[in-house]
């Protein structure tokens, strides 16, 4: 795929003057760039970064989605025809935080996966091993069962995110042969499973900073970026998405 996608991941963090601030900046983005760049904020905020962002082509993004489709008695949950209401275009779904504190796990990411699929929502399915899991030799098998979800997703709109756990948030950075590696088999996996590869991004995420983003997105296979902690810096945001 020739254009990229670059998407910020807010995680748990902002408040709404802090907010305004940065998608003020990142409105100023060249044109051809904002055509591939997201913004992820907390639930909380997704209705005030709607409005700030009708009418751009930054798109809005989601962090989560409830495996609930319907409306009901969901305590907490925004459901993935909410998110569509607010002119959410992109939604992470299995991010390894949500795997890890929220034992999210495939029967739940299945339903999550069909829950965008009505709603008209492209998933961005997060998937990536652990240092231990890479120690043990045992990275691809983890990622194959962590593909293996989409078996079952009826949809055709779909984004995958390589996350090596032990690259999120921890400043190391998978090199470009690993990222390369698991990109390609990545690839090779949705072939196998009948989805055409080519109209499905791959991105790459874990500590992606200003300084390392052209050298990651030169990388064979890398159609995009997940950006958590530098994406909530314009400039540094903002140099990321010029390298894309
Ligand atoms: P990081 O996070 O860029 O802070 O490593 C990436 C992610 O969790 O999506």
């Amino acid at each position: 795929m020739s254009e990229k996608l670059v998407i910020g991941n807010w995680k748990m963090n902002g408040r709404t003057g802090r907010n305004a601030d940065l998608i003020a900046a990142l409105k100023a983005l060249p044109a051809v760039c904002r055509d591939g760049v997201g913004v992820a904020p907390p639930a909380a905020y997704l209705g005030q970064l709607g409005a700030a962002l009708a009418g751009t082509p930054l798109a809005l993004c989601a962090q989560d989605v409830s495996r609930f489709a319907g409306d009901g008695a969901y305590t907490g949950e925004v459901s993935a025809a909410m998110l569509a209401d607010l002119g959410v275009r992109y939604v992470l779904v299995g991010h390894s935080e949500r795997r890890q504190y929220f034992g999210e796990d495939n029967t739940v990411l299945a339903d999550k996966l069909e829950a965008c699929r009505q709603s008209g929502l492209t998933p961005v399915l997060c998937v990536g091993e652990t240092l231990a899991e890479r120690e043990a030799g045992a990275a691809l098998t983890v990622i194959r069962s962590q593909l293996s979800v989409l078996e079952a997703y009826a949809g055709r709109a779909l984004v995958v995110a390589y996350e090596p756990v032990w690259a999120i948030g921890t400043g190391k950075v998978a090199e470009t042969g690993q990222i390369e590696e698991i990109h390609q088999e990545i690839k090779k996996w949705l072939l196998q499973c009948g989805r055409g590869a080519d109209n499905i991004r791959v991105l790459y995420g874990g500590s992606v900073k200003a300084d390392n983003a052209e050298a990651i997105f030169s990388v064979p296979g890398v159609d995009g970026a997940l950006v958590g902690g530098a994406s909530l810096d314009a400039e540094t945001f903002k140099s990321i998405c010029n390298a894309a």
